[in-house]
């Protein structure tokens, strides 16, 4: 079973349609979204529609979350990015009332957590505090008791979003990129790992390319490989700049990937 992970989209068009057509292009038996489809981007709507029609699921992010209630810890850039994707939203409910209540009862619907396949936990923060808990590479070394927290509340692996860096967490413990493993990381038995395949729309590890995994799994084991995508950045942050209520560091961000 091949089944490509990808999170944190951040209405980004351009990178969601870019990683789409990579992903059919290697051929995959599903997709499912670790969360965050929203929020920060230009496009809310297009993305929301875009996961439900692809996806076999999404999870629920902490963006998905902010702009369906109230966003809470967020700074002011992407406080006010919340408030405009939801005025974008409702006023899709407006223009075309069938639809547009379609895809608020999607976001509304999006689970916190998924067990899939019976093996993998799939969250968006961690599996402690599902929603927005950050598992940032440095808590591999300077957190050992959230550490083992964490890997304390899964059985054979997690799936996670939420930090846009992507990676492999394990039990040692440690965080390797998968530069240090040339992407590809096969799991092996009795060793627990986080997974995590960074952010389709706004990559924070100083590569600006989308990223997203490919989890290939069986009864002889799984393995999970990395991908980066080129897509048209400066489309996005051409949208960026044209919307007052996004700020324009939104946009610059997504040319070094932080
Ligand atoms: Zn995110």
């Amino acid at each position: 079973m091949r089944t490509a992970l990808i999170s944190d989209i951040h209405s980004n068009l351009p990178a969601l349609e870019k990683v789409l057509a990579d992903i059919d292009r290697r051929g995959v038996d599903r997709i499912v979204c670790l969360g965050d489809i929203v929020g920060y981007g230009p496009d809310p709507i297009e993305c929301v529609d875009l996961v439900a029609a692809r996806c076999e699921w999404s999870l629920m992010g902490n963006h998905d979350f902010g702009v369906l209630y109230e966003p809470t810890n967020f700074n002011s850039a992407a406080e006010q990015a919340a408030y405009w994707s939801r005025a974008r939203l409702e006023e899709g409910a407006r223009l075309d009332p069938e639809k547009g209540r379609r895809r608020l009862d999607y976001l509304n619907r999006l689970r916190v957590r998924v067990l899939l396949d019976e093996r993998f936990l799939c969250v968006h923060g961690t599996p402690r505090r599902p929603i927005n808990e950050y598992l940032f590479p440095d808590d591999a070394t300077n957190s050992p008791s959230k550490m083992e927290q964490i890997f304390d509340r899964f059985d054979v692996a997690c799936l996670v979003g939420h930090t846009h860096v992507p990676g492999v967490f394990i039990d040692d413990p440690d965080f390797l990129r998968p530069a240090e493993f040339d992407g590809t990381y096969r799991l092996e038995e009795g060793h627990k790992v986080i997974v995590n395949p960074g952010s389709v729309g706004q990559p924070r590890d100083l590569d600006p390319r989308a990223s997203y995994a490919i989890l290939e799994s069986g009864d002889a084991g799984a393995a999970v490989e990395f991908v980066r995508c080129e897509y048209d950045v400066r489309t996005t942050v051409e949208k960026i700049h044209a919307i007052p209520e996004l700020h324009d560091w939104l946009g610059d961000r997504l040319y070094e990937g932080r």
